[in-house]
């Protein structure tokens, strides 16, 4: 069984409105460049008796690349990202804890999609 004591981590653009407007495309799009080609890792921080993992889920934009090109990727334990230079640079970070109901990625409780701005 894996455990940390580490916390979780923030790491990336967290400007709250890019990151909302990333959570409303349901992290499909990059909010800088618009490619749909995004790349996403659950770093666990903890793993509760009960099976329940929780920690950070980091998005990296791909740009160009799909998911069949960075297969052979590695994620780095070091920067948390993908290893190589990939899409616009643009990257971001949400919590996520499988024991809340509803989306795990608990941030985002009570944004709201047709939120203008
Ligand atoms: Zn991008």
């Amino acid at each position: 069984m894996y455990t940390s004591n580490e916390s979780r981590f923030s790491i990336g653009e967290q400007s709250e409105t890019i990151r909302k407007q990333f959570w409303r495309s349901d992290f499909k799009q990059c909010p800088m460049c618009k490619s749909p080609n995004i790349a996403d890792k659950r770093w666990l921080v903890e793993i509760r008796h009960n099976g329940d993992v929780c920690g950070t889920i980091v998005y990296q934009c791909l740009g160009e690349e799909t998911a069949d090109d960075i297969k052979d990727f590695e994620w780095i334990d070091f920067t948390k990202r993908l290893e190589g230079r990939h899409g616009c640079g643009f990257f971001t970070s949400y919590f996520f804890d499988e024991n809340v109901p509803g989306d795990d990625r608990y941030e985002t409780h009570g944004w709201i999609k047709e939120e203008s701005y």
